[in-house]
């Protein structure tokens, strides 16, 4: 029930715009947010490099409304870009196509994520676009695809699995023949019971199913969870093929489960950290909140004891 309170009000416009605007709004963020500005993230990056651990850097933003925010958006990806070969970072990016307009039209989402691969490509580096609501599946793989194809773009754009969608096993099947490489999580949003599993149990299992088929594919893939059921699933499948650590990462969320992040790199596994920063941090903290409601009670102790 809390999940999906939590889902309904991270769509809220009215509490988006009240939220990103105040002071108090943005402390509440900063346990799962990097900060507001392009330097704060690049701060947060140096930590966690420093750490052991490489990172994806996401520029949080989601649905635009017209053509020139979405035009803002990609700048600030090609600065990252940028600031990550100059400062010699271990960090890709990771977008959003409704960041970059896809609601607007479809030609210029696609045309301005063409250009932030074709950079990352020029400097060696890779863009991961991250997966959203289901209205968004079938159009956001076929831009990675599409992109994926495309001369000097090969290994350079990655696609986000959902282990709670039932489609997700014939799409894991039909990337890893193409070699893109595919970051699989549980999945963040509400979906129905006609195309996503609704029990965690059934996620779950879907998700160690679909893990498997990722790391037999011999391509580099992701594996983004918080949850040691499924870490541990995945280290005991690894080992038993003989995967070494160095064919695979683990990923997680800046901000959560930091113990469990340093304890993998300690045991000589590979960690990404997702790191969001940016004003238009509402959305993604109430989808935070839905995945974990003991979260509000985090955040509220840290305020108290500032
Ligand atoms: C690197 C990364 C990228 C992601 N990209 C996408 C994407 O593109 N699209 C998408 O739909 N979803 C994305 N997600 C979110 C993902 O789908 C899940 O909603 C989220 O990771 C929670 O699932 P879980 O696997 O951690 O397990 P859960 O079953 O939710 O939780 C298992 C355990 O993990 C811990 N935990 C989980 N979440 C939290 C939290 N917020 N705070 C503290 N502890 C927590 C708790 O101990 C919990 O008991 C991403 C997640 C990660 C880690």
């Amino acid at each position: 029930m809390f999940r999906t309170i939590f889902i309904k009000l991270s769509e809220s416009k009215r509490l988006r715009r009240v939220a990103e605007r105040s002071a108090m709004g943005r402390r509440v963020s900063g346990r799962f947010v990097a900060g507001m500005s392009v330097a704060d993230a690049l701060d947060a990056t140096q930590r966690m490099n420093a750490l052991g651990m490489s990172v994806s850097i996401d520029n949080l933003g989601e649905n635009v409304t017209n053509v020139e925010e979405a035009k803002e958006s990609a700048k600030l990806y090609h600065e990252l870009i940028d600031e990550i070969t100059d400062r010699k970072l271990n960090a890709n990016v990771s977008l959003k196509l409704t960041h970059m307009g896809l609601d607007v039209d479809d030609a210029l989402a696609r045309q301005i994520a063409s250009d932030v691969v074709a950079h990352a490509a020029r400097v060696e580096n890779f863009v991961r676009i991250d997966m959203e609501g289901s209205q968004y599946t079938q159009r956001t793989l076929d831009v990675v695809r599409d992109l994926h194809s495309r001369p000097g773009h090969a290994g350079r754009v990655g696609a986000v699995l959902q282990a709670y969608m039932h489609r997700s096993q014939s799409d894991a099947e039909a990337l890893c023949a193409e070699k893109i490489r595919i970051r699989l999580c549980k999945g963040a949003y509400k979906e129905p019971a006609e195309i996503a599993f609704q029990d965690k149990a059934d996620v779950d299992a879907n998700f160690v199913k679909l893990a498997k088929i990722l790391l037999k594919s011999g391509t580099y893939h992701g594996i983004a969870t918080h949850d040691p059921k499924m870490i541990e699933a995945t280290i005991a499948f690894a080992r038993a093929e003989n995967i070494p650590a160095s064919a695979f990462e683990f990923q997680m969320l800046y901000g959560v489960r930091r113990d469990l992040q340093e304890q993998l790199v300690r045991d000589g596994w590979g960690m990404r950290v997702y790191i969001p920063f940016g004003t238009e941090w509402y959305p993604y903290l109430m989808r935070r909140l839905a995945e974990r409601p003991a979260n509000v009670l985090f955040i509220a102790k840290n305020m108290l004891r500032r």
